[in-house]
């Protein structure tokens, strides 16, 4: 068993108290390492040891082409470490390494690509109204910045908020998830190795309502990004707005995905099935609302079924395995609690809705591909997030009642349609209250394009280069030129 040490003001620790929490893995059940469990004393210890990298040493004195240097080197080391770091990952979380090693080897870009923006932050000369005074913008850095992830893409969701806040020349305490905190905590090691001055990225492993509430509520904390849950997201910022912290919040989501009738229906099946069955279900823009024309409801239907009955469940580090356990045992519950609940609302069960019975899976947290048809929209399976594979089949009959009931939810993270018609095309993405619409393709996210949510899927957007804006503030700066400053009591 591996024992873990945090990172803070670039000195590995235990925790302030000594004590540990397990780990465990997904697949066989077994506790593969001891984290430090900290506490509000370590938390504090890092936002000091941040605060004091951002306004001492030798960070504030880097000029913005060297923090981009720094970056594109720790995009470099992720790059040699990505397998290792995949299977650290699976190994957590039980997500396929298929899928998990991609994500690593595509997390190197936001180091790259905000390493690059780095030193195109700048400001504006204004022409002001103003005779003989000479006006011009700084963007500055916030300060300490906190990043709190869920277990589902630890380094991942890290990267989205991580990159752009040490481009903007910010510092950092990450605040992984109690289930998923090795990866984050083998990543601190790549970002000490890429040469960043200790303090400028800490990791603080620990619970949300200790570790997380002191980073949330301590004064040098200038802005919270945090994803997660809608409930957890909603505390946050309300903690944040008590003292007028900056927030982005990355929260739920119920995205619809509509399949029209004039839709090439085998490419819209697999969409689906990706969609909602990859990862487990266990992705905030799980496609987990099918919305299905009723001419071909049926026929979208079986097909639909046919293919999830292929998938091939078992071990995640396997790269054959096409579904994979869920997360943890809390999350298995939950997934188990809603199947029953849909069933007791008159969804009707077409496949699966429990634990497979194959002992190959042994002690896995493993739940069948799950799907319900006759879902009205109203039903709790339609409108809260399950986070797991579990989809909900509505039919429609028209364009506008396809788009009543997408937009009919408190969410609005992602949305999918598929349609051979240009003007559709056009018509519903616009009429689509979501931060994401994807047409014939579905989870399709890059670090050049803005991700966030609607309604109570959140407050802003990272990824893209406006995302950079999260993580400074402007300075508009006046200097007169007069020979002169006039007497203040005559009036001109
Ligand atoms: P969660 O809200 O339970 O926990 C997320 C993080 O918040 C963890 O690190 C946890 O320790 C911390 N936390 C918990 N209570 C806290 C508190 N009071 N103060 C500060 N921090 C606290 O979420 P989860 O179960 O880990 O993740 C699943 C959720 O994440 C789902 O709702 C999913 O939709 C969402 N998610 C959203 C996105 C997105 O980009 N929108 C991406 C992935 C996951």
């Amino acid at each position: 068993m591996l024992t873990y040490k945090m990172l803070i003001d670039g000195q590995w620790a235990d925790a302030a108290l000594g004590e540990t929490f397990e780990t465990r893995n997904p697949y066989t059940g077994d506790v593969w390492a001891a984290i430090p469990k900290g506490t509000k004393e370590d938390a504090e210890r890092a936002v000091e040891a941040a605060h004091k990298a951002f306004t001492s040493g030798t960070w504030p004195k880097l000029t913005a082409s060297d923090r981009g240097h720094l970056l594109r080197r720790l995009g470099d080391l992720i790059a040699e470490n990505a397998e290792r770091l995949a299977r650290i990952e699976v190994t957590d979380n039980g997500k396929l390494i298929n899928e998990m090693l991609f994500q690593l080897k595509y997390i190197p870009q936001w180091y790259h690509y905000f390493g690059g923006l780095a030193d195109k932050i700048e400001g504006a000369v204004i022409p002001i109204d103003k005779p003989e005074t000479f006006n011009y913008t700084r963007n500055e850095p916030l300060g300490v910045c906190v990043g709190i992830t869920p277990w589902n893409s630890p380094l991942l969701l890290l990267s989205y908020k991580l990159a752009p806040a040490l481009a903007a020349g910010n510092t950092f305490v990450a605040k992984p998830s109690e289930f998923t905190s090795a990866s984050t905590l083998e990543f601190a090691k790549l970002v000490e190795q890429a040469g960043f001055p200790p303090g400028v990225f800490n990791v603080v492993t620990g619970f949300g309502a200790d570790v997380g509430e002191t980073l949330t509520t301590h004064k040098h904390v200038a802005k919270i990004a945090f994803t997660g849950s809608e409930g957890t997201g909603r505390k946050i910022g309300e903690l944040a707005a008590r003292n007028f912290k900056k927030v982005t919040l990355e929260l739920g989501g119920k995205s619809p995905h509509i399949v029209f009738a004039d839709a090439e229906i085998d490419n819209a099946v697999n969409g689906v099935i990706s969609g909602i069955f990859a990862a487990t279900g266990q992705t905030c823009i799980a496609g987990s609302r099918l919305l299905v024309e009723s001419k071909i409801h049926d026929q979208v239907l079986e097909k639909v079924i046919a293919l999830a009955k292929t998938a091939r469940m078992g071990d995640p580090l396997s790269t054959s395995t096409q579904v994979g356990p869920v997360t943890t045992p809390p999350q298995l519950e939950k997934i188990l609690g809603y199947i029953d609940i849909a069933k007791g609302e008159g969804a009707e069960c077409l496949l699966g809705g429990a634990r497979p019975s194959n002992s190959e899976l042994g002690n896995g947290w493993f739940v069948e591909p799950t799907i319900f048809a006759g879902v009205r929209n109203s039903m709790r399976i339609a409108q809260e997030e399950v986070f797991g594979p579990v989809l909900a089949v509505i039919p429609f009959d028209t364009e506008e009642e396809a788009i009543h009931i997408a937009n009919d939810t408190n969410y609005g993270l992602a949305a999918g349609f598929w349609t051979q018609d240009m003007r559709r095309m056009l018509r519903v993405s616009a009429a689509i209250q979501a931060g994401t619409v994807w047409v014939n393709t579905y989870r399709t996210i890059s670090y050049m394009s803005p991700l966030g949510g609607y309604k109570h899927s959140g407050i802003g957007r990272e990824n893209g280069m406006a995302s950079i804006q999260n993580y400074l503030q402007t300075k508009s700066v006046m200097i007169s030129t007069a020979e002169s400053v006039a007497n203040p009591f005559i009036m001109r």
